[in-house]
């Protein structure tokens, strides 16, 4: 049977896999990009629409770091806003509506032009593996006290660490053959959908599943966890009530997604906002019994944040409307994404709910609502590399480690693709800490945390989310992308040059200047006529410096915070710690230590179920150590 051989193999072309597959073939690798269906390649699945709060920091560093995202967003997107204006700059989030046509037809383009990847049409159903030897307990568990005296430190270290990736089984025969492997399989595997009674196998509709991989994975020993998301129904335009809608217009302003594109040309199209009714909502409690989320047919976890309206209507049970927003999905289709409506009821509750909304009483549905529940991974059984801990060369990306949405898969899997081609060189791993990036941050919390319900980014997540904007993206990370090879010479050249026109100008104004500056929240028109040399600067330079002197009191001292942290959460814990030998550590907290082994004390702090008191203790004997050894 046909077999073949790459560097890299990444499975799966949604978001997370062509931002994996692109950043592996950037580096040099020979990269496939397996995927079932070479015509959904970064098919929006849910919404077409990119960013918003947090997400759109995400995207930018995506950008930053040489990924696709925001340029396809900038050639497919037909509504662009800024959103949080009215706050500051932390909190500025861009978020575009795309043509979900376009950013498909964008990204398939990009992947089949890159040089070093090599698309493939195919249904992966096996992972091969040599040299498997289980160690004394699995990574599944955590291990009972006597089987961690039984056990050697070493074993404890890296559990499992001898099984080795060398490639893939595809359901036609074939076999592929890598030492490095990304799996990127979105909501595919062994996915299941939901419309009221209605169940049939699905990674979204119109998809197949993937089936044998999850089995796979269970036998590599993997931990699997199943999650569920929904979608609402899409309506024809023409069918809307718009005299019951507000118009949500773009921004007059609008500001590209990416760092590389100098401006936006296209016209942009409006949004339309309405509200649900309490005869909505009666109608929606009159049928609890027929949803899958409420009569036990559908038992995974949901987003909570992301809830469906069924979910809205009874915990909110006090509110006698919700927002709506009529989102269009493309310039050249009638097609609105009914956003708020998100729902997995049965076919004829879903068009009653809508008969009971003025603006949609008329609506034709050209596709209803449902629900998919599918197998994840538990992400922290990855490092911070995104690769497996007990599978060497085997890397996990997007929606399969838990995560929703296409910010968060981008991010992902550029992370993924980029480390499993630079462990082939050899090279250290491209890691983000969570004050370099929201992508710090997510990876952290998925492998440390590990989120029991699909994660996705917030604001609120961040601790440094002053000094971590989406306008700066560019500053915080493209400088390792440059080091790790991801991005060109020119782009790296232009970001350095600048770096060095803000810190000029910067270090120009005099300080009682910047001082009062600092103390007046002038804005950027304000500062200019105090500092006439912004007007001649370049717009991007002059936004940055005007937010270095707004914000620069409160940044330096997030900036020293950052440092002091690093400091102390970056110190390593020693390979051969013995848990087991320190008293005063909390049960739990041993337990989760000797499960996680943590490389670092930041790691640690963060594992849940280790105290401060454990902290202390590990801080302690760590000090203890280092002054016996002189
Ligand atoms: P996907 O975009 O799902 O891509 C996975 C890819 O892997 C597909 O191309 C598939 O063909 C391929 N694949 C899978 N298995 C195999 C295999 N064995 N062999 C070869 N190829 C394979 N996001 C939000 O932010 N908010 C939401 O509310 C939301 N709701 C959603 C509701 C539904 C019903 C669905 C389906 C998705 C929803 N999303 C939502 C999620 C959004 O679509 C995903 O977060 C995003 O697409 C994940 O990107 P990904 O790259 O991880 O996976």
């Amino acid at each position: 049977m046909q077999s073949e051989r790459f560097d890299v193999i990444v499975v799966g072309a949604g978001h997370a896999g062509c931002e994996a597959a692109a950043a592996a073939a950037r580096l040099g690798c020979r990269t496939a990009l397996v995927t079932g269906n070479l015509d959904t390649i970064a098919k929006m699945s849910c919404n077409p629409a990119v960013g918003g709060m947090a997400k759109g920091q995400l995207a930018r560093e995506v950008d930053a770091l040489g990924g696709y995202m925001g340029q396809a967003t900038d050639a497919a997107g037909i509504q662009f806003r800024m959103l949080g204006r009215s706050k500051g700059p932390a909190m500025w989030s861009p978020r575009a509506q795309c043509d979900k046509d376009a950013y498909s037809a964008w990204m398939k383009h990009a992947v089949e032009s890159t040089a070093n990847l090599f698309p493939v049409q195919g249904e992966v159903v096996g992972i091969e593996t040599f040299g498997v030897r289980r160690s004394a307990f699995g990574v599944d568990d955590i291990p009972t006290p006597d089987v961690i005296r039984e056990s050697t430190n070493a074993e404890r270290r890296t559990p499992n660490a001898e099984r080795s990736i060398s490639g893939l089984r595809l359901r036609d025969g074939r076999t592929l053959h890598a030492p490095r492997v990304v799996l990127t399989t979105g909501t595919f595997l062994e996915g299941l959908l939901h419309q009221g009674e209605m169940q049939a196998p699905g990674g979204r509709m119109g998809c197949a599943p993937s089936r044998g991989l999850s089995a796979s994975l269970a036998a590599l020993g993997l931990r699997l966890l199943r999650h569920k998301t929904g979608t609402p129904c899409r309506i024809h335009g023409d069918s809307i009530t718009w005299a019951h809608c507000h118009e949500q217009p773009g921004d007059a302003d609008p500001r590209p997604f990416s760092f590389r594109t100098a401006r936006l040309h296209q016209t942009q199209v409006s949004c339309w906002e309405c509200w649900t009714t309490p005869e909505a909502h009666a109608v929606i409690r009159a049928n609890l019994h027929r949803a899958p989320m409420f009569n036990g047919q559908i038992n995974s976890i949901g987003p909570r944040y992301c809830p469906s309206i069924e979910d809205k209507v009874t915990r909110f049970a006090d509110r006698d409307r919700h927002h709506i927003f009529l989102e269009p999905e493309g310039r050249s289709t009638r097609e609105f994404y009914v956003n708020g409506l998100s729902t997995s009821l049965p076919l004829d509750v879903q068009k009653a709910v809508l008969c009971a909304i003025p603006a949609l009483a008329n609506a034709h549905v050209l596709r209803y609502g449902y629900a998919v529940e599918y197998d994840v991974v538990a992400p922290d059984q990855m490092g911070h590399d995104l690769q497996v801990r007990s599978v060497v060369g085997l890397y996990l990306a997007g929606q399969i480690n838990g995560t929703s949405g296409y910010e968060e898969a981008a991010a992902q899997g550029l992370i993924a693709g980029a480390n499993a081609a630079l462990s082939l060189g050899g090279r250290d791993p491209l890691v983000i800490t969570r004050g370099e990036g929201y992508l710090g941050v997510l990876i952290d919390d998925l492998v440390t945390r590990c989120p029991e319900e699909p994660y996705r980014m917030f604001t609120s997540r961040a601790e440094h989310r002053l000094h971590l904007r989406a306008d700066n993206a560019d500053r915080r990370l493209a400088p390792l992308a440059a080091k790790a090879g991801l991005i060109d010479a020119a782009w790296a050249a232009a970001v350095a040059e600048k770096e060095a026109g803000i810190q000029a100008l910067v270090l120009g104004v005099a300080t009682p200047l910047a001082h009062r500056i600092a103390g007046e929240a002038l804005d950027l028109a304000a500062t200019t006529t105090l500092v006439p040399a912004l007007a001649a600067a370049d717009p991007a330079v002059a936004e940055q410096v005007w937010i270095e002197l707004r914000y620069g009191t409160y940044l330096e001292r997030q900036a020293a915070t950052i440092v002091k942290l690093a400091r102390f959460r970056d110190l390593p814990i020693p390979a051969d710690l013995d848990y087991s030998a320190l008293a005063t550590l909390s049960t739990e907290g041993r337990l989760r230590l000797l499960k996680h082994q943590p490389r670092t004390l930041g790691e640690a702090e963060r594992l849940p179920g280790v105290s401060r008191v454990d902290m202390e203790t590990l801080w302690m004997r760590m000090q203890t150590r280092l002054q016996q050894q002189g």
